[in-house]
């Protein structure tokens, strides 16, 4: 099979490699999409911890053409996605729901190989079947839609809330489109690039700006006791404390983008005073299975912030700098 494999940081192939046979419990998948996350970028920089060489690929969706037991028979060629936590689920952590600490803990896209291939393995029972009107490209859009929808779930989103997001990168949109869906109103959304602000407010954003002190003039406005959740998806050391500071007494900020290992200086009376909860917002594990549902049921649907489509043979224009930030990039995705 072909396959994109990070040689280590800042070295990249497509190679043809062996496709890989599903061991007992586990399914192969033919991948249909794959959708190009910053995160792989930050693997590929060498910014987040990865193991080398890696096949990456964590937002994904395919066909089920082998499974490895008899037992498993049932799921062969149903359309799916999946999660891509991997665990013993029987540790101590595990039985606690805290995967991340399982020693057999590895993720598929980041310590056992992705879906930047024709095909990869995942088991069995992390798999969500994609109903027929649910295409292959939302369902590799499902795993940061579950972000988004953790996001509002832990931040408290609910029918009424008043919310701000920063940042309209796909993080950013994922929260917008769940908040959405969860019930919040007058969304406002700040980001620097207009094309972002356009699918921001077409998915429902009472307002769109592109400085921070127009967001809070507006914010003032529209919500006289504060911004209930503000979400900030970013990353922006510059922004942490000017969302802080939009939100209410006692409200949220829920930082739901990566800072890449900065140290931000904070105000922390105001959060003080003001009880603001600061909330870390980030796993989605357990809700790329509700994202799945949203989408089959038509709630929620986020394929449209995909902007640009790449063969695996593109990898170097899919992966480079220059494409994302290129006016009118929002998403990219690995077509098969
Ligand atoms: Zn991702
Ligand atoms: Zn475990």
């Amino acid at each position: 099979m072909k396959a994109i494999q990070f040689e280590q940081p800042g070295a990249v192939r497509l190679m043809e490699t062996s496709t890989p046979e599903p061991p007992a419990g586990w399914a192969r998948i033919r991948t249909a999409a794959a959708a190009i996350c910053m995160t792989d970028l930050e693997v590929l920089r060498g910014r987040i911890a990865a193991h080398f060489p890696l096949i990456p690929g964590h937002e994904w969706s395919g066909e089920v053409e082998r499974v490895g037991s008899a037992a498993d028979e049932a799921w062969l060629r149903r359309r799916v996605t999946g999660d891509n936590e991997i665990t013993c689920l029987q540790c101590r952590y595990c039985r606690r729901g805290e995967w991340r600490r399982c020693s057999q803990y590895r993720q598929i896209g980041f310590a056992a190989p992705g879906a930047y291939a024709e095909f990869l393995l995942a088991p069995v029972r992390n798999l969500h079947a994609l109903v027929d009107s649910v295409s292959f490209e939302q369902g590799a859009l499902l795993e940061p839609l579950g972000v988004g929808l953790a996001v509002a779930a832990m931040s408290g989103i609910r029918v009424g809330a008043t919310v701000a997001v920063l940042g309209a990168g796909p993080i950013g949109l994922n929260c917008l489109a769940a908040a959405r869906a969860s019930g919040a109103r007058r969304i406002l959304c700040l980001d620097r690039r207009t094309g972002r602000l356009e699918l921001a407010r077409s998915w429902g954003a009472a307002g769109v700006f592109e400085e921070p002190e127009a967001l809070r003039a507006a914010a003032a406005e529209l919500h006289p006791w504060g911004t209930d959740v503000v979400v900030d998806a970013t990353g922006a050391p510059d922004l942490l404390n000017f969302g802080a500071g939009l939100a209410r007494f006692g409200g949220t900020l829920a930082l739901a983008g990566y800072f890449g290992g900065c140290r931000v200086a904070i105000a922390p009376d105001s959060i003080h005073e003001r009880n603001v909860r600061v909330l870390g917002a980030g796993n989605n594990a357990g809700f790329t299975e509700t994202a799945a549902a949203a989408a089959g049921d038509g709630i929620l649907r986020t394929e449209s912030m995909i902007t640009h489509r790449f063969r695996l043979e593109d990898y170097e224009a899919a992966l480079s700098p220059e494409t994302h930030q290129a006016p009118g990039y929002i998403k990219g995705v690995f077509v098969f």
